[in-house]
């Protein structure tokens, strides 16, 4: 299991950081090791967030954007530690790997419907330790999709038609998963100043749920390192602003990523 990726992603890490990854790239997923706290130093400036993905590219480019276009520009600056292995991981698998990287820290995950079985299981776990959730029905395409319009109807956990109208929506998305889902170069720049939208267009998806009385007013928003207390598998889902009632895999369309930036203090009108 390789964590990180490739080259560039290694430029912001710090000495120690650069040994624990060599030594994870040698190993397998029981040689990783935790790493260490940042300095106190770090600790009290700078927010570092551990985040599991499902994906290898999309999400881990998508989260490398963030950190490079907001990381010190936020209030409260942050760094994202995407967390990923080469060949992807299904959505249990990615929290028991952000558990597994990062015990003591704050984690999240990003994971899809898709066609996966395991995600019942997957929100289980992320409740018993209070990883943050950031669930997109039926994939992550539709939080890069709503940068640049509303979307709105059932998809059944097809994200055929999702990802083709992210090819007509910027030139820069054209040959999205053509063969590469990167998210580098024109399509990073092409999803400038549109997080607002995005955040608009991932809101009203929330008020506009059919299943429960559903609103994204009543998100839970995690403001920092803190752990929040154990609630119920049901009560960590509705952290999404969906009612406690709606049952994560009815929530078609949606997507929570909203919540990450919210919580990292991207798109609000002061910043
Ligand atoms: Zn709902």
């Amino acid at each position: 299991m390789s964590e990180w990726g490739g080259e560039q992603r290694e430029q912001k890490l710090s000495k120690a950081e650069k040994r624990r990854l060599r030594k994870s790239r040698k190993g397998e997923e029981r040689s990783l090791e935790p790493p260490a706290l940042p300095p106190p130093a770090e600790s009290k400036a700078r927010r570092v967030l551990y985040v599991g993905c499902e994906g290898e590219t999309t999400e881990p480019d998508y989260l490398n954007y963030l950190n490079d276009r907001f990381g010190d520009a936020v209030k409260q600056p942050f760094r994202i530690q995407p967390v990923y292995t080469d060949n992807g991981l299904i959505p249990s698998r990615a929290v028991a790997a952000v558990r597994k990287y990062a015990p003591d820290d704050e984690t999240w995950v990003l994971f899809d419907r898709d066609k996966h079985h395991d995600i019942p299981q997957a929100l289980r776990e992320a409740a018993e330790d209070g990883t943050e959730v950031c669930f997109s029905h039926p994939s992550f395409d539709l939080w890069l999709l709503l940068h640049f319009t509303a979307f709105g109807g059932s998809q059944s956990g097809d994200s055929g038609h999702v990802t083709n109208k992210l090819r007509q929506a910027d030139p820069a998305y054209r040959r999205f998963a053509r063969p590469s889902k990167n998210v580098q170069g024109d399509r990073r720049t092409a999803l400038d100043d549109k997080e607002c939208a995005a955040i608009t267009h991932a809101r009203s998806l929330v008020n506009q749920c059919e299943y429960g009385d559903c609103k994204a007013d009543r998100r839970k928003v995690r403001e920092s390192r803190d752990k929040p207390p154990f609630r119920s598998t049901d009560d960590w889902s509705a952290r999404s602003g969906h009612s406690a009632h709606c049952q994560a895999l009815n929530r078609d369309p949606s997507t929570d990523v909203w919540r990450l930036l919210v919580s990292l203090g991207i798109g609000k009108p002061h910043h």
